[in-house]
C-alpha cells in the first residue's frame, strides 16, 4: 500500500536493531484517514472471502482492525491483555510473548464472541516473531472457528513471523514488508496490497 509505505518512511523512526516506531500515526497518535484506507485496502482483498469476525489484540491492532470490520460490515473483537472482574464468563486464553514489552502476558477473549460458523480475519498492527498472530489463532481455534487468513499493517520480513505462520497453513497478508534497514532508511521489499 504506496500511501503507508510513504507515511512509513516519513514518520516512521529505527529504534535500535529491529523496532520501527510509528507512534504519530498508528501506535499512540492514529491518522483516522490513513486507518480508513487501510481498512479499505485489507475489505477489499478479502470481501469474497465469507468474514464474519475481524479479531485483533489490543492496543494498537484495534484502530486499523476497527476500519477494517467497518468497510466488511463485521463486529471486531479484541483480545484483552488483563484480566477484567467484568469477563465472568467462559473465557479463552492463550500466552503471548510481546516482543516488544519482553514479558509474556495472557490474552483474552470471551467464548460468546466465537463460534463454529466463524470466519476470522485477523488484524494486527505489527508482524515480528509472529507470537501474537499464534496466540489469536489458538483462542480462535479453541472456539472453534476457522481462521481465514491474517491481515498486517507493517510486516518486518527478516523476522520470523511470516515463515511461523506459513508453515501453520495460514495466509498471511501484509500491507508494508520491510525488507531491512539499509544505512538508518528503511527497504521495502514488494507487498502482498
Ligand atoms: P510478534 O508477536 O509478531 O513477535 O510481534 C507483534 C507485536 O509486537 C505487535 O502486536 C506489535 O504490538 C509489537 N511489535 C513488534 N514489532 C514492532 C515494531 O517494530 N514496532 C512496534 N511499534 N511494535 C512492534
Amino acid at each position: 500500500m504506496k500511501t503507508l509505505e510513504d507515511r512509513i518512511l516519513k514518520d516512521g523512526d529505527i529504534l535500535g536493531e529491529n523496532i520501527v516506531k510509528v507512534d504519530s500515526f498508528l501506535t499512540h497518535q492514529v491518522d483516522p484517514e490513513l486507518m480508513e484506507e487501510i481498512g479499505q485496502t485489507f475489505a477489499a482483498a478479502f470481501k469474497e472471502a465469507g468474514i464474519t469476525k475481524v479479531v485483533t489484540i489490543e492496543a494498537s491492532g484495534i484502530a486499523p482492525a476497527l476500519y477494517t470490520a467497518q468497510a466488511l460490515s463485521v463486529p471486531m473483537i479484541f483480545a484483552k491483555k488483563a484480566k477484567n472482574i467484568t469477563m465472568t464468563e467462559g473465557i479463552l486464553t492463550a500466552e503471548v510473548y510481546s516482543f516488544t514489552k519482553q514479558v509474556t502476558s495472557t490474552v483474552s477473549i470471551a467464548s460468546k464472541f466465537l463460534s463454529s460458523d466463524d470466519k476470522v480475519l485477523i488484524i494486527d498492527d505489527f508482524l515480528a516473531n509472529g507470537q501474537a498472530a499464534k496466540g489469536l489463532i489458538q483462542i480462535i481455534e479453541e472456539a472453534g472457528a476457522q481462521v481465514e487468513a491474517i491481515g498486517i499493517v507493517i510486516e518486518k520480513s527478516f523476522q520470523d513471523g511470516r515463515s511461523l505462520l506459513e508453515e501453520a497453513r495460514q495466509r498471511v497478508v501484509s500491507l508494508a514488508r520491510i525488507d531491512r534497514f539499509e544505512n538508518g532508511s528503511i527497504v521495502f521489499k514488494e507487498a502482498d496490497l
